[in-house]
């Protein structure tokens, strides 16, 4: 077997991770010197960063003895030098370095860094001119975290425009996008903004940041805003109705709904699908079928995909599963995979595994390159002890090279996002965390929490659990942000995977038993953890 190569693992790294004083840091140096480990890249870079939260001209000094210096070691100086938000100007000297050299050149990992300096001091030139520069130096698909520190900057200096604009630029914002936009619009900062030029806001910018606002997770905001604006037309009700549905504020969005109505605005094709969501989330069958008939009968539009699909969403989550298929087998077109997944959440709820079944083989047909539907046939074959058809499912994706998504859920602490990954131990605080968690863990028992287990008939899930100790993403998430913020400030998190039933159910307690709000945006919707409690109702 290959051993690990031994300047990743060389025990002098491990003493500079314990190192305080620059005394120690000298003799650390000075065994790396001897042993050779300043002719590789990366003890040279861990010697940078822990020497510069302790001396920055000695590592400076340091820095300028490197012979032949790259593009590495200079991002990892410029963004240490900012996450300890001293020295950001020096961090700017080596930027201008990087510049003039003659064989190093900027990389998608140079700017987050400067452009988070820049949020740190009113320094807007520097911004500007370091967009140009990203623009020069980087192919144009550069990466997501260069567009969402693009786009934070914008959004912190004040130029929301701008930063909106660029959200509109990106075809399919990602995870580090989205909490950027999310990072930038729920900030204190920006609400004063918006009432403060609020009457300026005319109807078409209103509804822009009603929805803005509600994707943020800020629906509070996003209803000061709703209710202060001066003319208010079918998309301004479209926007916040559909805003306080994924919310989960069914009662309340369908209150809107017939004051629309009374204010005489006819509603249109997104009404529709606003309003039935919403009844949707809260169970209220009888009402959205009534809507559903009424697109025909009262406005004489025929009903689309997409209303067809709300339709049997509604009944598939209120349990009407024979109605739902009935209405999917007698529509005028091809059922899509959004409605069979819909069907199969209704399947997963009730317990219905023969309809399941039919929706997840549909699935897989529709997208056969997506791994969650195979993930999911499979743990539901393993929950009712199908082993043979496990075995066939995973002997399926690997013949098909299908590669399981790893579920993953960001979170902003101190102006930096933290990712997290199931299972995760990389993250520099992880012993902390998990002892985090086993505190939590037992805390959770003390209110009679049990873990959900094997037994629970079609309890399945898109993600796996491989063990007791495999957390997911998002409880890893929860156990740093409860340690890294002494705060009462929510905690927001974004998850890439539908959250299970078990971190659904613990997230729950946890907000009531930490005094906690927290808001996690799982794929499919917003869940507001709040007392014990979510706004989802128990329907994802
Ligand atoms: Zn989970
Ligand atoms: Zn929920």
């Amino acid at each position: 077997m290959k051993s690990p190569n031994p300047v990743f693992t060389h025990p002098i790294l491990q003493l500079l991770q314990k190192c305080r004083t620059l005394d120690t840091l000298k003799q650390i140096h000075a065994q790396m010197i001897a042993t050779g480990l300043t002719l590789h890249t990366y003890p040279l870079s861990r010697l940078l960063l822990f020497s510069s939260t302790l001396n920055i001209t000695y590592t400076l000094s340091v820095f300028n003895q490197i012979p032949n210096s790259t593009i590495f070691l200079f991002n990892t100086l410029i963004s240490s030098l900012v996450n300890q938000k001293h020295h950001t100007h020096i961090a700017f000297s080596l930027y201008r370095r990087i510049l003039s050299h003659k064989t190093v050149k900027p990389n998608s990992y140079t700017y987050p860094s400067l452009f988070k300096a820049c949020g740190l001091h009113p320094w807007v030139h520097h911004g500007l001119a370091l967009h140009t520069h990203v623009l020069k130096f980087l192919e144009p698909t550069y990466d997501h975290f260069v567009q969402a520190s693009l786009l934070n900057y914008y959004a912190n200096s004040g130029k929301l425009g701008v930063a909106r604009y660029l959200f509109d630029q990106i075809s399919k914002p990602d995870l580090a996008t989205w909490n950027s936009i999310l990072a930038a619009y729920a900030s204190a900062w920006a609400h004063a903004y918006i009432l403060k030029n609020n009457l300026r806001l005319n109807r078409y910018v209103g509804t822009a940041f009603i929805g803005m606002y509600s994707k943020c997770g800020c629906i509070g905001l996003a209803y000061q805003l709703f209710d202060r604006l001066s003319q208010r037309d079918t998309s301004c009700y479209n926007s916040m109705i559909g805003g306080l549905a994924i919310h989960g504020y069914g009662h309340r969005a369908l209150d809107l709904y017939e004051k629309m109505k009374r204010e005489g605005l006819a509603p249109d094709h997104i009404t529709f699908v606003v309003t039935m969501c919403a009844c949707s989330h809260i169970g209220s069958v009888d009402e959205g079928c009534k809507i559903f008939d009424s697109i025909k009968e009262i406005y004489g539009i025929e009903p689309t995909l997409e209303h067809y699909g709300c339709v049997i969403d509604l009944l598939g989550r209120a349990g009407q599963l024979t109605e739902a298929e009935e209405k999917m087998r007698n529509m005028p077109m091809k059922p899509n995979a959004i409605l069979w997944r819909s069907l199969l959440g209704a399947a997963r709820v009730h317990g219905n595994l023969e309809i399941g079944e039919v929706a997840l083989k549909h699935l897989m047909e529709l997208e056969p390159e997506t791994s969650g539907n195979y993930v999911l046939l499979s743990n539901m074959y393993a929950g009712i002890n199908k082993w043979e058809d496990v075995k066939k499912i995973r002997k399926l994706m690997k013949d098909q090279g299908i590669i399981k998504i790893p579920g993953s859920s960001l979170v902003e602490m101190g102006g930096a996002m933290h990712e997290f990954i199931t299972g995760d131990k990389t993250h520099p605080l992880s012993e902390e965390i998990y002892l985090k968690l086993e505190e939590i863990n037992r805390r959770l028992q003390e209110y009679g929490h049990k873990p959900r287990i094997k037994e629970v008939l079609f309890d399945i899930e898109e993600e796996e659990k491989e063990d007791a100790l495999s957390y997911h993403s998002e409880r890893l998430a929860i156990a740093f942000a409860l340690i890294a913020a002494d705060s009462s400030a929510p905690i927001r998190i974004i998850k890439n995977l539908r959250i299970c039933g078990d971190c659904h159910a613990s997230t729950k307690l946890i907000s009531m038993i930490y005094g906690r709000q927290i808001i996690v945006r799982d794929r499919n919707r917003f869940h507001h953890f709040n007392d014990g409690t979510c706004s989802c109702l128990d329907y994802w």
